[in-house]
């Protein structure tokens, strides 16, 4: 019989990171906050759904070397929830709002941001 199981030729990318939801950085100091998780290589901030994450890239110390789950019995529940259907290794695209690899990516954002913010500013003033 043929093995369905879809996870079969992945390596394991659900079990390299970590991703936690942040507060939406409304100030400076927030906005200073990014910029310097973004200044760390593997660190990631997406925004889904309005809502705002911190990536960091991390193997799971229980992914064994043919990369299955070497703690599976006594997985954490996120583990034990995550559907194939719609994981890393499926065609479905992440539909991010906003995703930011680096500070430097986060910085152009901010500068555009404010260029906007200017921009309409003037056009209220007219
Ligand atoms: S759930 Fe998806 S990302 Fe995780 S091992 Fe299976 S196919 Fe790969
Ligand atoms: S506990 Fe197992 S399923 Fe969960 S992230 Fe680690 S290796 Fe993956």
């Amino acid at each position: 019989m043929p093995d369905n199981n879809p996870c079969d030729g992945c390596n394991a990318k659900c079990c390299r990171y970590i991703a936690l939801e942040i507060d939406t950085p409304e100030d400076r100091n927030a906005q200073e906050n990014i910029r310097w998780y973004l200044s760390h290589t593997g660190v990631q901030v997406y925004v889904e759904d309005g809502k705002w994450h911190l990536q960091v890239n991390t193997k799971c110390r229980h992914l064994d070397k043919n990369n299955r789950c070497g703690n599976y019995a006594d997985r954490p529940k996120i583990c034990r929830s995550y559907k194939t259907g719609n994981c890393e290794n499926s065609n479905t695209e992440y539909d991010y709002e906003l995703h930011f690899k680096s500070d430097a990516e986060y910085k152009s954002y901010l500068a555009k941001q404010k260029k906007k913010k200017k921009q309409s500013g003037k056009a209220s003033r007219k």
